[in-house]
């Protein structure tokens, strides 16, 4: 499963707490999301970031 931050963040910090092996804050205060395809428990951590995300700016591509 691939994750992408959209627009919608409001770099609240959360999800790069959350999951730092996939989600981190860029010097423009958002959040980006690891290019890779995840998997085992960082793929569960990031689903709980995704869902965690108070603006629901994380999306998932499942491939
Ligand atoms: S949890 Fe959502 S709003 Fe907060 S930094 Fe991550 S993507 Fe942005």
């Amino acid at each position: 499963m691939k994750f992408h931050v959209n627009s919608d963040c409001i770099g609240c910090g959360l999800c790069a707490n959350t999951c730092p092996e996939v989600f981190s804050m860029t010097d423009a205060g958002t959040a980006v999301a690891a290019p890779g395809d995840v998997d085992g428990l960082d793929e569960s951590a990031a689903k709980e970031a995704m869902q965690g995300c108070p603006v629901s700016a994380i999306e998932s591509v499942t491939e």
